[in-house]
């Protein structure tokens, strides 16, 4: 018998007690199980699948039949074993993915949740002891419905690390068993948390997700993300799967951050009474060429744009100053532009745009 090492994470509530018990191992080996060549039955287990149990088990043999000369392989879901107490209602149905992993899981839980009984694959009623329980094949990858089941359950998979991948289609998954996804996937849930975290590296396909599902407490914070984003690459199967309200309100977002830099970079610096030294022809010089500067960074503006461009592009405007009193207005002003930019809340703008 072969199991994975736990995850560090794992809590001991999760920690299987029975792992060596025999008469987990045999009475549970479901009828149509893999059956690989003795010599896998004994490597190592595959890492990139942390969560799931591999252990070999004689056939069931009866009376009648030869003793059994072959082993088969089960492969079982760490966190949803035969033996889990992850909550009051014991497992008593067993989910088969695509790649053979079984999912021991309470009927009562899943059904209560879900609005179609799993997409119509649940049973009316289940009063059947785990061991006779029936085995309910799903198209999902162990990955995705690891995912699914967590969710479902209210417990985080983080400990799993689970790919962008896996998390967007567990997420078309949940929708299609009939799960509220304003309920599972609102904040502070376990699969919003791992959502939003994927968000810096991946801001415009979590934005999509979100669109896509509507989910509009996750596309918010999400979108702070995309101030960087190139609208030209955004990609027609993006943009038709985002759909138009959720486009829109992404080119608002770009085009609300640009307005708002070029009113911080609307007035030049202020005059200052005529001298001898610097009347107020002197000073217009300064102003042409603050519009100048100001029309170079609008012209290039992204919604991004850092405090130190703006400040050594306009700080350039002071090499060639000849008089004091300009150089400290235009100093000031710099300040101020600074200040008010930093000032532009994303958030701010994100609230305009997405309650209106
Ligand atoms: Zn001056």
């Amino acid at each position: 018998m072969q199991f994975v090492q736990e995850p560090p994470e794992l809590s001991e509530e999760f920690a299987p007690s029975a792992r060596t018990c025999p008469e987990y191992t045999k009475a549970f080996v479901p009828s149509q199980i893999p059956t690989p060549p003795p010599s896998d039955t004994e490597t190592s287990p595959d890492p990139t699948t942390p969560f799931q149990d591999s252990f070999t088990a004689a056939q069931t043999s009866t009376p009648e039949s030869d003793p059994p000369d072959e082993t088969s392989l089960t492969t079982v879901s760490r966190t949803f074993r035969p033996d889990s107490r992850i909550h009051t209602y014991y497992p008593d149905l067993v989910l088969l993915s695509s790649d053979s992993i079984h999912f021991y899981i309470s009927y009562n839980v899943l059904y209560s949740l879900s609005s179609n009984a799993f997409n119509g694959l649940l049973p009316m009623s289940q009063n059947q002891p785990i061991r006779d329980a029936a085995v309910i094949n799903v198209p999902e990858h162990s990955d995705v419905l690891n995912v699914v089941l967590h969710t479902v359950y209210g417990v985080s998979c983080s400990q799993y690390a689970p790919a962008f991948e896996s998390l967007s289609a567990a997420v078309g998954a949940l929708d299609k068993y009939g799960y509220s996804l304003s309920q599972l996937v609102a904040p502070s849930t376990p699969l919003y948390t791992l959502l939003l975290s994927h968000a810096p590296l991946y801001p415009i396909e979590v934005y999509t997700l979100a669109s896509r599902h509507d989910i509009f407490d996750l596309a918010v914070p999400t979108s702070a993300h995309l101030l960087s984003f190139s609208l030209p690459s955004l990609s027609e199967d993006a943009a038709t799967r985002m759909g138009p309200k959720y486009l829109k309100r992404l080119f608002f977002l770009h085009l609300g951050r640009t307005d708002a830099l070029k009113r911080v970079l609307l007035s030049p610096p202020h005059p200052h009474p005529p001298t001898s030294n610097c009347s107020f022809d002197n000073q217009k010089g300064l102003t042409r060429a603050w519009a100048l500067a100001s029309a170079y960074l609008v012209w290039d503006a992204r919604p991004d744009m850092s405090v130190s461009m703006i400040e050594s592009t306009l700080s350039s405007l002071g090499k060639n100053l000849q008089c004091d009193t300009c150089e400290d207005g235009l100093q000031a002003r710099i300040k101020n532009v600074v200040g008010q930019w930093c000032v532009v809340k994303v958030s701010l703008i994100l609230h305009a745009i997405f309650h209106t």
